[in-house]
């Protein structure tokens, strides 16, 4: 989906305007297991067109990081994002900060909305004006609080957003997209010059963009593959605070630009809960995920059986993921990598029949039947894959079926089709 990034001051009102443009939506939780986090991506609709909020405000540093934090968001931004609202509180005016922001935003050529919020009337609309100097254009006033004026913001929006996504054109033929993850340090940047040795191709920098390509286009195994935010995995940032947040960010905003992700662990160290955080990212953005371990050169029989048993304990929620074991510096199994992408690739865009499913259903609930609760038998009456990317199914049932029924019933997708490297979605519809 097109990226929507919201950027401005800790203060202006951000977090009220992402939540008056989600509206209710943010209310229906969505139905994936373990999704209880602070997020920093949301599904929006407006006009009948879908696309992604990213909010940058989930950080709000104190008067000392300001300046960094906006700086970082906006460079986020900036790279991720296809459209940037930038805000500022009309009550405040346009501050050093924000004129600093400003030319990063300009610089990028990417279509800016400057929206004065904490606009409460009409009287007020029209201090918006002072907001010309920005050089952004027209400043939108608006309540994000009242909801004045969201509206037309986002009329607006619909048209700088492109029609087609990053992720739609791939269906169109293009190279498949892959975001390469981890934590610092992890060997991110090695395994990506190593894949790409001499074969870097930069083809065709993403459009709008007059620094350096945010995506790379690289030759592997005979095929053009589209890493994206390359730029973001060779940047060095040194945030004194909000660090994490920022990393985060980077994280959630480009698997909103790729189908799957590759997450590198390094194995001489422990696995920790950045790690963990980044696989969360993964299964929230419903993309694909191979593991790979990296510096398996550094790897001895000690570490080695401490590995093993943190894997079972930390990632058996994504055993299904295809693990690498690979070292970026010596070149071990690099070659593992392509086969394992196209694995989880194939899983993600795997369609089941409805009378397939339907068959599974049929005899899973004859051998295993739900459990009765409160002298209720919810049945499952009829189910169907409703998506792919990541493979969605919807089950019809006469009651809420309990999380464990569930699971048994992803447990046993799993065991007769694979999926091996996709989460699966299972939904319910009850019919009383
Ligand atoms: P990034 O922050 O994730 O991009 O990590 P880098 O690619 O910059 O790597 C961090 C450090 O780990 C560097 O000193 C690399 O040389 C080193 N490194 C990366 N991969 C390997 C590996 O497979 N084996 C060994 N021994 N060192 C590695």
């Amino acid at each position: 989906l097109p990226v929507l990034a919201i950027v401005g001051r800790p203060n202006v009102g951000k977090s009220a305007l992402v939540n008056r443009i989600l509206g209710r939506r943010e209310a229906v939780v969505e139905d994936v297991p373990g999704v209880t986090r602070d997020r920093v991506a949301y599904k929006s609709e407006w006009a009948g067109r879908r696309f992604t909020v990213v909010d940058t405000g989930g950080w709000e540093p104190d008067a000392k990081g300001i300046n960094a934090s906006v700086a970082a968001q906006a460079e986020v931004a900036v790279d991720l994002a296809d459209a940037v609202l930038f805000v500022v509180d009309i009550n405040v005016g346009a501050t050093a900060t924000d004129e600093h922001v400003v030319r990063m935003l300009r610089a990028s050529k990417r279509p800016v909305i400057l929206v004065a919020n904490k606009s409460d009337d009409a009287v007020k609309d029209t201090q918006a004006a002072e907001l010309w100097s920005l050089g952004l254009g027209e400043p939108w006033p608006v309540s994000a609080i009242h909801g004045r004026g969201v509206a037309d913001v986002l009329d607006e929006v619909m048209k700088l957003l492109p029609a087609v996504s990053a992720v739609a054109k791939q269906e169109i033929g293009g190279p498949r997209r892959v975001a390469i993850l981890g934590r610092p340090n992890v060997g991110k940047s090695s395994l990506l010059n190593k894949a790409a040795g001499e074969e870097r191709v930069v083809v065709d920098p993403m459009a709008g963009t007059t620094r350096d390509p945010v995506d790379e286009n690289i030759e592997l195994a005979g095929k053009i593959w589209t890493f994206v935010d390359t730029a973001g995995i060779r940047k060095r940032v040194h945030l004194q605070h909000g660090a994490d947040f920022y990393a985060s960010l980077r994280t959630a905003a480009a698997l909103e630009k790729a189908e799957v992700a590759v997450v590198v662990l390094d194995v001489t160290e422990p696995i920790s809960t950045q790690d963990l955080r980044i696989v969360e990212l993964v299964l929230e953005s419903g993309r694909a995920l191979v593991l790979a371990f990296n510096k398996w050169d550094l790897l001895d029989d000690e570490r080695r059986r401490y590995l093993e048993r943190e894997i079972e304990q930390d990632l058996a929620h994504v055993a299904w993921a295809p693990r690498v074991n690979i070292s970026a510096r010596t070149g071990r199994h690099l070659e593992k990598l392509v086969p394992a992408l196209e694995t989880a690739l194939n899983s993600w865009d795997m369609r089941i029949p409805t009378g397939k499913f339907n068959a599974l259903l049929a005899e899973l609930t004859a051998e295993h039947p739900h459990p009765v609760r409160g002298g209720k038998q919810p049945r499952i009456l009829f189910g169907t894959q409703a998506a792919t990317r990541p493979p969605t199914f919807v089950l019809f049932t006469t009651g809420f079926l309990d999380p464990g029924y569930r699971r048994f019933i992803q447990r046993r997708l799993r065991e007769v089709y694979g999926f091996e490297g996709t989460p699966i979605i299972v939904n319910m519809r009850v019919r009383e």
